[in-house]
């Protein structure tokens, strides 16, 4: 069976008494409507999602979510809803492949359904059934009432059952389905109810009690901590939890280039001079990457690439300040550093206390946060012959990821080495060595 999932999102959630609506509220890091693309991600016989949202949403801004979540491995259509739940439906039926023979419905606000209860329907489906739906048996005693509340009778609850999705169909029946009541003022609640209008009979399988549908404030109380890890990773864990991270940074320079050797921000007296694009800070270059790592955000050479004419000659101190600024956007906060230089020459020692004052402060760190070491090779390799010298970077910290979904996204750069770089920030983030006129650090 060639099998999609139409995911609906495109709900104003006005019962759930908030302006945002239901399916955009956050949990565990992303968007309810995240949760269920995922979940839908992972059942090996689906061969492409549809999300339908509301029509003035930020298409490109949901597109970016996607994009910045774990990655689905499935085509994801997106399309507009229409004003009612059977219209959104339609149109996610709409955009379905022709050769597409089955199709799942589900409503984003039931973010907690499970691989498992999706199995149950297809499972259903394939034996043969034209229409299912997961259904749990109601504890509650039900009363049948008039418009003045009493009673008018007592309901077998034996005989009902309360309706979940995801729901399943032959792709074929669905579209019928909607093409037959398409303007004629049917009013149902969910797709079965397109079948029972259209005489195909609707089977029920076991539903989930788990997979509860966020309507109203109370729901929240669902979107709270989760006890239990669920080998999700880090960034899906609730975005009160804090969670640890550590990030390892390693950086190699030449001798020999047109650069004033510096470290740390820290120019080193003498007449040693390495090749960079930047002005070839090792330390910092390491210790950025090392940053990078702490929030998964691939390394240095990514971010600033040395192609780039823009960061010809730049103070490394400013391109560790716009790394820890994406740091702290991302919700991580580093704790601790520790660093290493190693090389045949320069002594470190003479300057050692320097260097980590200004990494220090780069780091907006107590300095007994930072830990600077420094060894050679015992002469031998490139940093034994004096070719080169290297460092190595270890940042720990706390990554509490971002409540506001947007803050999620990909920033900006937001500095420019040639205009609107504020003199005073050069200071900040290099330390003395730095000339504010030029824009040229010292090295
Ligand atoms: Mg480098």
């Amino acid at each position: 069976m060639n099998t999609w999932a139409v995911v609906l999102a495109a709900g104003r959630g006005l019962r759930s008494g908030r302006s945002l609506p239901k399916q955009f509220f956050t949990h565990r890091g992303m968007p309810l409507f995240l949760h269920s693309l995922l979940t839908f991600a992972r059942i090996p016989a689906l061969h492409g999602l549809v999300l339908v949202l509301p029509p003035d949403c930020d298409f490109d801004a949901v597109n970016a979510l996607i994009r910045d979540a774990p990655s689905l491995g499935l085509p994801c259509l997106l399309r507009a809803g229409g004003e009612s739940r059977r219209e959104s439906s339609a149109s996610g039926v709409a955009a379905l492949p022709a050769d597409c023979d089955a199709v799942l419905v589900h409503d984003a606000a039931r973010p907690f359904v499970t691989p498992a209860l999706i199995t149950r329907v297809l499972e259903a489906l394939e034996q043969g059934s034209r229409a299912v739906i997961p259904g749990i048996a109601v504890t509650d005693t039900l009363k049948e009432v008039d418009a003045a509340g009493t009673v008018r009778k007592s309901l077998d609850r034996a005989c009902l059952r309360a309706v979940q999705t995801p729901q399943g169909f032959a792709a074929e029946d669905l579209r019928k389905a909607h093409e037959r009541v398409r303007g004629a003022g049917v009013q149902v609640t969910d797709d079965a109810g397109l079948m029972e209008y259209c005489g195909i009979p609707v089977t029920v399988v076991p539903g989930d009690a788990g997979n509860v549908k966020i309507t109203t404030p109370e729901d929240l109380r669902l979107l709270r901590p989760m006890p239990a890890y669920d080998g999700c990773g880090p960034d899906r864990l609730d975005v009160q939890t804090p969670v640890p991270r550590s990030g390892f940074g390693y950086d190699v320079h030449r001798y020999g280039g047109n650069r004033p050797l510096v470290l740390g921000g820290v120019l080193i007296p003498g007449d040693i001079t390495v090749h960079a694009h930047s002005d070839g800070d090792v330390l910092l270059h390491a210790l950025t990457d090392a940053l990078l790592g702490c929030i998964c955000g691939g390394d240095i050479g990514l971010l600033f690439p040395d192609s780039d004419p823009e960061l010809e000659n730049i103070a490394s101190g400013i391109l560790l300040t716009e790394t820890l600024e994406r740091c702290l956007a991302a919700g991580f906060r580093p704790e601790h550093a520790d660093l290493t230089v190693i090389a045949q020459v320069p002594r470190i020692a003479p300057h050692r206390d320097a260097v980590t004052d200004n990494i220090a402060k780069l780091l907006r760190l107590d300095r007994s946060r930072v830990n600077l070491k420094a060894t050679t090779e015992e002469k031998l390799g490139f940093t034994g012959e004096k070719k080169g010298i290297k460092a190595v970077a270890l940042v720990n910290g706390f990554l509490t990821p971002a409540s506001d979904v947007a803050g999620r996204l990909g920033l900006p750069r937001t500095f420019s080495n040639r205009s609107g770089q504020s003199p005073d920030r050069y200071f900040d983030t290099t330390g003395g060595g730095v000339s504010p006129a030029t824009g040229a650090s010292a090295p």
